[in-house]
């Protein structure tokens, strides 16, 4: 007899996570990292490092030339930042879901945005985490932040 589980059908993904620098200072690394393990999602790379303009133009590419973009790489190089690269069955979309939707007033309660980020009226929205948001930037992402994975 052949049994299949959902495990066995599920190839494990990778995505990129970033505790950003709000997180970082509020001291809120434990409690995201903590969240994603509960989650069933394993930890395989793990650094925490300032990120620099080249990192961060890369990483943020899509979004050059919007009128976020400055403060947003500005507000990413003001302090470190926890990289971690996380595995899981379907865990792109999973982590996506545990961080809530970009603006934490909005994101739903039981999220980290939702529970822990805050309005801080400033011009780039600081919400904590980022999360890779497909298969095709997650390993875009996996490569610049672990160039050696
Ligand atoms: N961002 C911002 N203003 C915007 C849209 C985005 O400051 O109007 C910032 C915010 O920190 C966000 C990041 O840029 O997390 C990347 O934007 P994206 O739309 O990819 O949101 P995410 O996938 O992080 O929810």
């Amino acid at each position: 007899m052949t049994t299949t589980s959902s495990a066995a059908a599920t190839p494990a993904e990778r995505t990129l996570v970033l505790v950003k620098p709000d997180g970082v200072a509020r001291g809120l690394t434990g409690e995201v990292l903590r969240r994603v393990e509960a989650k069933g999602y394993r930890i395989v790379a793990l650094e925490m490092r300032t990120a620099d303009d080249a990192l961060l133009a890369e990483h943020y590419a899509e979004h050059q030339g919007k009128p976020f973009f400055a403060p947003l790489v500005e507000f990413m190089r003001s302090g470190p930042v926890v990289a971690a690269v996380v595995e899981g069955g379907r865990v792109i979309e999973g982590f996506r879901s545990l961080a809530g939707t970009t603006e934490p007033t909005g994101a739903a309660p039981g999220t980290i945005r939702g529970d822990l980020g805050r309005d801080w009226g400033t011009s780039v929205v600081q919400n904590l985490v980022h999360g890779s948001d497909s298969p095709e930037s997650a390993a875009r992402e996996i490569g610049l932040w672990f160039p050696a994975l």
